[in-house]
């Protein structure tokens, strides 16, 4: 071999490092079977307050490190609970869901959010990208928001000095593929983490998913005025105050419009919206923002490091500009005011 033959050598094993770097949790460990009991055994050693890397096979699966347990309280449409973990991967900040006898780990990448699935004592590995809305899908929002319609007297469920919730049913429609962990991941995660530390520290969000609910998953959308006729389809199959309460349905779709030229569409103050999963975004929390008290005009742009700039969830046409996957500070206040908390 002689020096350039060497010097290229390098270069690749460089490189390839690199893409292993990057891809850390989407590289199989040797035993992809016990990464559920793995996950959980740096559970149980958090607990008793041990070192909190795990015992993995792979150099670049044991920088996975939990960071945080997320208080809410999170239901798949199979029933099963599931708790949220803020991770840390290889230095990259994501979110692990665990429930029954499955583990799945999201991280943002450039391309999207890569999430890789585990399942207890079986040796495959799902990957799956979900990825960022393209310059041409314009998360628009236009006037997404109807003052009138389902507002129950300003119902909120904080009142009577009990800590506040909010309780989000997501019902996922019948052309959506993704699983209730990829839509998790890209349209929940990082909200929930943001309600439970800078909105509502004080309060509990609770999120289910349901799915192949007739008159309800099976809705037809994409038409002017789509979001009155959900309201109807939904509210004379679930009752707002179901299953647990004061319930804001919030319908996912496949497709990139649920009303002509708008991404997500709901009652201001309400409890009926509709938001596109087409893309790992922010519409989800967009259209529940609203549902929440939130308006465009309070949205903001904010410095996101070094000659970067990301828009607050709220702003009103968030395609060709980075999210910040926050609620600006005049929301937030909104927010808090209409659930009867003071200013943080
Ligand atoms: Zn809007």
């Amino acid at each position: 071999m002689n020096h350039m033959d060497r010097k290229r050598v390098r270069a690749i094993c460089a490189l390839s490092l690199c893409i292993g770097a990057s891809l850390s949790h989407a590289s199989p460990p040797t035993d992809p079977a016990r990464m559920v009991e793995d996950f959980d055994a740096q559970v149980a050693a958090r607990d008793s307050g041990a070192r909190l890397r795990r015992p993995a096979a792979q150099p670049s699966d044991s920088s996975l490190r939990l960071v945080e347990r997320l208080n809410s309280q999170v239901l798949l449409s199979d029933g099963r609970d599931a708790t949220i973990w803020e991770v840390n991967d290889g230095g990259r900040e994501g979110f692990a869901i665990r429930a029954g006898d499955t583990l799945s780990v999201s991280v943002a990448e450039e391309d999207g959010l890569h999430v890789t699935g585990y399942t207890r004592g079986s040796r495959r590995v799902d990957h799956n990208t979900i990825p960022n809305a393209p310059e041409q899908f314009m998360p628009e929002y236009k006037d997404d928001t109807v003052e009138t319609g389902d507002q129950q007297g300003d119902q909120t469920d904080s009142q009577d000095g009990k800590p506040p919730e909010v309780r989000v049913a997501a019902l996922v429609h019948d052309d959506v593929e993704l699983s209730d962990e990829a839509i998790l991941a890209a349209q929940f995660t990082r909200w929930i983490k943001h309600m439970e530390t800078e909105v509502m520290p004080e309060g509990k969000v609770y999120v289910e998913l349901r799915r192949r609910v007739a008159g309800v998953t099976d809705f037809t959308y994409g038409y002017d005025r789509a979001l009155y006729d959900w309201r109807d389809a939904v509210t004379k199959i679930l009752s707002p105050q179901e299953p647990f309460g004061y319930v804001r349905h919030l319908l996912l779709v496949n497709g990139k419009h649920v009303e002509p030229g708008a991404a997500g569409y709901a009652f201001l103050k309400g409890y009926s919206g509709m938001a596109s999963v087409a893309y790992s975004s922010d519409v989800a929390a967009h259209e529940i923002g609203h549902m929440l008290g939130g308006v465009h005009e309070r949205a903001a742009q904010r410095e996101a490091g070094l000659l970067q700039s990301c828009v607050t969830t709220m702003w009103k046409e968030a395609g060709r500009r980075v999210p910040c996957y926050t609620y600006s500070v005049g929301n937030t206040a909104l927010i808090r005011e209409y659930h009867h908390l003071p200013p943080l």
